[in-house]
């Protein structure tokens, strides 16, 4: 058994509730519009317009759409909302690193759900890394994330909303303004890369981040090119033409190992999916080139993967595909036995891959002091909450 708990997926509106229009596709937007009694003919320059202020305006409330007839912002408020997540905390680290506790409403049976959202700001680029899913339902040994019991799947509405927060906090639409001291990379964009690399597996929830990464994508709207936009899996094999062909962005590996009896242990879902049909599919990646590749991710674990001989192993394993490798000092979080690889070691390791001709950067660690590393989402948070527990534990011994 591989998933630890079902995914719970009834993520419709509660009754009463008014749909958003962000997350929408055009054609869902246009629909909406016909759905509420605005004539045909008119409906594609008015979702044309509406998409505009969503996505290039970053408009939260219907009022400032002055382009907009009086009645027919009436309509609309009626109907529809263009509501952002709610921020629970926003905690801004020593080296700029942000990091926002978003939570979203109830969805069908479920109760509130609370993702986290990181922005990196480096020289000449700002990376947005997105959650997919609330936790995740593949229980990666040294993963944090993995360890949450409560899943769902983010809508395209949550997803999409997670890049408008940041680029809300950071004043990133023209015309409003960066905040001071925040540089504004090359593209212009202070965010000017997404990854989908927070909490969850995204091909375990591909509908959704298709849509949400299509809009995205879209160059009347967010307008992020393809190539900035990298999805990482920890190898569902079955979605990954599905990611090329459908979605078209950069692709990343989660790999972490080059034998599979490890990764069985590291990665379970290599139980299902091993190396060698992973690395088929990597092979057959739509779009694949020289311009185009892989990166494959490989956390470096004290005395687990990272000896000469595994990479020996891993430079063997991805001859001839387009390939970086980005290595990743493992973040430690409260009650994990794995420790982080000796500085060292890890470099050792990066020339030996470097050497063979692969670019092997090692990911500095980003945000430590405010716990917004790769796998240390949501960790703040449920601590927390322990102590919120254990405060209440107090209070009722005490009555
Ligand atoms: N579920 C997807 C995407 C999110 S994880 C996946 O696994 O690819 C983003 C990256 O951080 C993955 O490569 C993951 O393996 C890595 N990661 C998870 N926990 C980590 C930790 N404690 N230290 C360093 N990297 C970690
Ligand atoms: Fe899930 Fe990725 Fe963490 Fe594995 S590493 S538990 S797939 S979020």
């Amino acid at each position: 058994m591989l998933e630890k708990t079902p995914i719970i997926g009834d993520v419709t509106p509660r009754p009463g509730e008014l749909p958003s229009l962000v997350g929408m596709s055009r054609d869902q937007l246009a629909a909406a519009l016909t759905g509420i009694g605005i004539p045909e003919r008119q409906t594609r320059m008015r979702a044309a317009q509406l998409w505009h202020w969503l996505y290039i305006r970053g408009a939260t409330d219907f009022e400032a759409m002055t382009n907009v007839s009086k009645d027919l912002r009436a309509e609309l408020v009626r109907h529809f909302v263009l509501s952002r997540p709610e921020i629970v905390t926003e905690q801004v680290s020593d080296d700029g690193t942000r990091k926002w506790l978003l939570r979203f409403p109830s969805r069908g049976a479920g109760r509130p759900v609370e993702i986290e959202t990181v922005y990196i700001p480096e020289e000449g680029r700002g990376t947005l890394c997105v959650s997919s899913q609330v936790g995740c339902t593949l229980s990666c040994s040294f993963c944090h994330t993995g360890t949450q019991k409560l899943v769902r799947n983010l809508t395209p509405e949550e997803i999409v909303g997670q890049i408008l927060i940041a680029r809300d906090r950071l004043g990133d639409y023209p015309g409003k303004g960066a905040e001071e001291g925040t540089a504004a990379p090359s593209t212009g964009r202070l965010v000017s890369n997404v990854v989908m690399m927070g909490m969850g597996e995204p091909l375990y929830n591909f509908d959704h981040v298709k849509s949400a990464l299509l809009i995205a994508a879209d160059g009347d709207g967010i307008g992020l090119s393809r190539r900035r936009i990298t999805l990482s899996t920890s190898g569902v094999v079955p979605m990954i033409p599905r990611a090329g062909e459908e979605i078209g962005v950069m692709l990343a590996i989660s790999l972490h190992a080059v034998r599979d009896e490890l990764r069985d242990e590291l990665v379970p879902l290599n139980r299902k999916y091993p190396i060698a049909e992973l690395l088929a599919a990597c092979r057959a990646y739509p779009g694949l080139s020289n311009a185009r590749r892989i990166t494959f991710e490989y956390v470096m674990l004290k005395g687990i993967n990272d000896s000469l001989a595994d990479a020996r192993e891993l430079v063997r394993l991805l001859a001839g595909i387009p390939a970086k490798i980005n290595l990743i000092p493992f973040n430690p979080w409260p009650g994990t036995d794995y420790e982080c690889s000796d500085w060292e070691e890890i470099e050792r390791f990066a020339d030996l891959v470097n050497r063979a001709g692969y670019a092997s950067p090692i990911r500095t660690p980003r945000g430590r002091d405010i716990l917004a590393a790769c796998g240390q989402l949501k960790s703040e948070s449920e601590r927390l909450r322990i102590r919120e527990r254990m405060a209440l534990e107090a209070m009722i011994g005490a009555d």
